[in-house]
């Protein structure tokens, strides 16, 4: 959630969905970001494996506690390396190494490991002294797991991590120690939640901004792992599972009610928005961009002709359902999503809309378009927790301020 932003061009005209990707303050750090706000709209994803997922990487569920990382799909060979020894197993258990250094490389429908053909089974790489495992040069905690994709030269590297030493590595990248530990303690709060619910309709979460941004020992901080440590076992809870506790960068002033953005949003969670006084810090809270009318037209697939006006249609939380964009030649309604993200592709950030919370006007030859916010605005706020942290609230008082309709609970 990342933040963020992340999320995305050509929609799914099934779902008028703003994306999980919006997620996190790691947009704000990555060059991610841009090509996040890019993506396309993702539907719901289902709960069977995404295709390109070798079958025994979804049969072979991880032990409870342990969440299962997507680091990487390839078709060059993978380079594990530790600064001890760490033992290689395929999938019957038999060790088939035993080194400090491996490189596995992808075969049709099998492995290589250092040119031996291994077979079409998974391979784990098991840490035998306590020295992490580097991927790449990528330093994680856990294991890693190597498998074959059917018929094609690719292979997927996955993480296996206990959940609270996998929340070390995406804390940081999801938000920085500067927001202080409250809120870092809300964030450890919906990072955890947020795994867990994705990790319970795939079996697996993502190690970028279609999760959460995760960067494994090296993204690792003093404070956020004091945040996961003293907030261990919490989770948001409805009905007594985990919620998809999204969060997003900053509001502007409102949250918006979670169905209006996703199509997945849960009965009686999250319905509202949510006033939050608390993020008119962020460089994000409000923003002004201009259009000359030929690119403004040209960016939504519309036909040059003198535009005539401007109209929207909002959502409770004053954020843009869709937008009719009237000319001398004709009206044309785009959908308030497509709107953003056709006027954000391909621009830098600071031409770029960050939120569908927007208030255009026409201004001689140009469109101006005056916004609030950077994300979906769905969950909660970080700029917005980082505020009222530092006005005193606890880490508990902020969950239950940006997730209506939910409560804190302790993982049995
Ligand atoms: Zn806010």
């Amino acid at each position: 959630m990342s933040v963020h932003p992340p999320p995305r061009p050509a929609e799914d005209p099934r779902v008028r969905v703003r994306r999980v990707a919006w997620i996190g303050l790691a947009a704000l750090a990555t060059l991610a970001v841009a090509a996040c706000l890019d993506l396309p709209v993702s539907p719901p994803r289902p709960a069977v494996p995404a295709s390109g997922v070798s079958a025994s990487a979804v049969v072979d569920a991880p032990p409870p506690g342990v969440i299962r990382v997507r680091l990487k799909s390839t078709s060059v060979p993978a380079a594990i390396t530790s600064a001890g020894t760490f033992v290689l197993s395929d999938a019957q258990g038999r060790v088939v190494g035993r080194t400090a250094s491996a490189q596995i490389t992808p075969g049709p429908g099998t492995l290589l490991l250092d040119g031996r053909d291994l077979g079409p089974g998974v391979i784990t790489a098991q840490p035998l002294d306590g020295s992490p495992l580097a991927l790449d040069g990528k330093v994680y905690r856990g294991s890693l797991r190597l498998g074959p994709l059917p018929a094609v030269p690719r292979l997927n590297v996955e993480n296996d991590v206990a959940l609270d030493d996998y929340l070390l590595g995406v804390l940081p990248r999801e938000m920085p120690d500067r927001f202080g530990l409250e809120a870092l303690k809300a964030q450890a709060v919906a990072a955890r939640t947020y795994a867990l619910y994705e990790v319970s309709r795939r079996g697996w979460v993502f190690a970028d901004t279609r999760s959460q941004v995760y960067g494994g020992i090296d993204a690792e901080s003093a404070l956020s792992s004091r945040a996961v440590r003293e907030t261990r076992g919490q989770v948001l809870t409805a009905d007594g599972t985990p919620i998809k506790a999204w969060f997003h960068s900053t509001c502007g002033g409102l949250t918006a009610p979670a169905a209006e953005m996703f199509a997945d949003a849960q009965r009686g969670v999250l319905d509202r928005a949510v006033g939050c006084p608390d993020c008119r810090a962020s460089p994000y809270h409000s923003w002004t961009r201009r259009f000359p009318t030929d690119q403004f037209l040209h960016s939504l697939g519309l036909g040059q002709q003198p535009l005539t006006s401007l109209h929207l249609e909002t959502d409770p939380s004053g954020r843009a359902r869709s937008v009719e964009v009237a000319g001398t030649a004709g009206k044309a309604r785009v959908d308030g999503e497509s709107f953003r993200s056709r006027l954000s592709s391909g621009r830098p950030l600071k031409q770029q809309l960050l939120s569908t919370w927007i208030t255009p006007r026409i201004e001689s030859g140009t469109v101006v378009i005056d916004g609030r916010g950077w994300g979906h605005g769905v969950g909660m706020c970080q700029y917005g927790a980082a505020g009222f942290a530092a006005r005193g609230a606890t880490h508990d008082a902020i969950l239950r301020r940006y997730y209506p309709g939910a409560e804190v609970t302790r993982l049995p």
